[in-house]
């Protein structure tokens, strides 16, 4: 029997973006302030691959209670972006990146000029180690980035 990976997709709106290191125009998934609460949409470094993550996903709940408890909003966006499986390769950041400079300072703006299908985040790598290799790997990931 062949084995299906079920990759879930959302829609989401893109706008028209710029970047403030380079000037480039490109295009931006962006969720709309209704829709957002607890989701996010990452991007890899080299601002090629987007995808999309909920706070309330199971595995991002699993990571959640490993995670150090205070660690805040932000770090929990860092870590449930860097512990995801990678994506073409790519290792995914809580940041929108500009594809042509890579820079972060990048900004939608209000003009939307489509939808595009991005997959959810999926976390296989992590979920597929035993019990304690799964604990020891959140808490180093929170050990290397957060202190
Ligand atoms: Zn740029």
């Amino acid at each position: 029997m062949k084995k299906v990976n079920l990759v879930k997709e959302k829609n989401v709106s893109v706008f028209k973006a710029r970047c403030g290191s380079c000037f480039h125009d490109f295009e931006m998934p962006q969720l709309s302030a209704m829709q957002s609460y607890g989701e996010y949409i990452f991007s890899s470094e080299d601002g090629k691959v987007y995808a999309y993550a909920h706070a309330f996903s199971a595995s991002s709940k699993l990571i959640q209670v490993i995670l150090p408890k205070d660690i805040g909003a932000e770090n929990f966006q860092v870590a449930l972006a860097g512990l995801a499986d990678r994506i073409l390769g790519r290792s995914m950041t809580n940041r929108k990146h500009c594809p042509n400079c890579h820079s972060t300072s990048t900004s939608a703006l209000d003009t939307k000029v489509g939808e595009w299908s991005i997959p959810e985040v999926q976390y296989s790598g992590l979920i597929s180690m035993d019990r304690d290799d799964v604990i020891e790997h959140v808490l180093n990931f929170a050990k290397e980035n957060f202190s």
